[in-house]
């Protein structure tokens, strides 16, 4: 690509996909809680598109609560613990998105008990770690563990990490944050043994604002309203929910997630291999291989040696790339907690960008993208 073209190439997926209107629906009128006819066809459309959601997840509808999106999702779940009387400790991933991250600090100024659990230099939370912190906290009572890293694309062994939850007396609600897992990497909530789970449609294509809550059994939500089943209140976002069930079966069926993980692997794989020979270059985790299966074929961390994060952002911009420091929710922070958390020093953690792709990037997009970085690196 050279600089005078205006063609944009996105690589910040992680941070919102592309959405591209396909909802199957138009011109509601009722509202789902009204007990007329209209009321009846809004209700009906809304349970319709709650039980495809049901069948692409492979949960009953029952346990699903449409939410306006991860963050509400998790905070539905992490609010819950002012709730419950004797207010168990709620642990959380040290990598965790700031929407669990934050607000554990805002619930341990509430008066809640909180506690992290350590992360390996992969960023990766190991089932020793999690042993160790369950004895460390006998009050444990939550623990919030992604799936898949929005930074670095850390890919968690949820089962494993399921089964010593399991383990311990009483019961600790395991909660997993899936946005960055779902329609990337294959997922399976009652194979994994999740108590809890949190979803966003405009991560996989969807409108942002609606997102689902799944959640094995219903829990005492902090805010209350009839609607959800008393989990969340507010009228329902029918169509979000439609284009939500839409953009699941379009993305997140085994299959298609089979098929485009398949092809992102090839991508990143080729990517990453050209990112290892730019000298200034260097992988966040550095042991990063080609194909790692410990990381999501749909994120990386790198950084550029000499060049802060911000910098390398803006130039990349001006030559039409997008990619992004850290979430989109803490780009206005200049802390990096999950790379801090991975043990990285402050000079690399000014440094971290993230790359991010999706189903429609592709070679040609990996090959500009090579160029730009080369060619910005050559001025900065
Ligand atoms: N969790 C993770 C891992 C995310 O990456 C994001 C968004 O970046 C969220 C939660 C928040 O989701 P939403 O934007 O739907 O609130």
């Amino acid at each position: 690509m050279n600089s005078s073209s205006s063609e944009r190439r996105y690589f910040d997926w992680a941070a919102t996909a592309p959405f591209h209107k396909e909802a199957s629906i138009e011109g509601i009128t009722g509202n789902p809680s009204s007990i007329h006819s209209e009321g009846k066809t809004a209700r009906k459309i809304l349970e319709d598109a709650r039980l495809r959601c049901a069948n692409v997840l492979g949960v009953k509808p029952e346990t699903l609560y449409f939410t306006s999106g991860g963050t509400e999702s998790n905070n539905i779940v992490l609010y819950s613990s002012l709730k419950r009387t004797g207010k168990g400790r709620v642990l959380y991933s040290e990598v965790e998105h700031p929407s669990i991250r934050d607000n554990c600090a805002v619930l341990e100024r509430l008066g809640v008990p909180v506690g992290g659990i350590g992360v390996n230099k992969d960023g990766r939370v190991t089932e020793e770690t999690l042993r160790r912190t369950l004895e460390k906290y006998t009050d444990a009572r939550y623990a919030a563990i992604m799936a898949a890293n929005n930074e670095t694309g850390a890919l968690m062994d949820m089962s494993g990490l399921a089964k010593v939850i399991r383990k311990k007396e009483p019961p600790v609600h395991l909660h997993c944050d899936l946005v960055q897992a779902i329609g990337k990497i294959p997922v399976d909530i009652p194979g994994w043994d999740l108590d809890s789970a949190s979803i966003s449609a405009h991560k996989i294509g969807g409108p942002a604002g609606i997102g689902l809550l799944y959640l094995r059994k219903p829990l005492e939500p902090l805010f209350t309203g009839a609607q959800e089943r008393g989990i969340r209140p507010g009228t329902e976002n029918i169509a979000g929910a439609v284009s939500l069930a839409d953009a699941l079966e379009k993305r997140a069926l085994s299959a298609v997630v089979s098929m485009e993980t398949a092809l992102a692997e090839e991508r990143w794989t080729f990517l990453l291999k050209q990112l290892k020979k730019i000298t200034r270059c260097i992988l966040i985790p550095e042991d990063r291989t080609e194909c790692d299966p410990r990381f999501s074929p749909w994120i990386l961390q790198a950084r550029f040696r000499g060049v802060p994060g911000e910098v390398m952002l803006r130039a990349l911009d001006s030559e039409g790339f997008a990619i992004s420091t850290g979430s989109a929710c803490s780009s206005a922070h200049r802390e990096r907690p999950v790379l801090k958390a991975m043990g990285l020093d402050q000079n690399a953690i000014l440094e971290g960008v993230r790359i991010s792709q999706g189903w429609t990037t592709t070679m040609d997009d990996i090959n500009a993208l090579i160029n730009g970085i080369e060619k910005v690196l050559g001025f900065l």
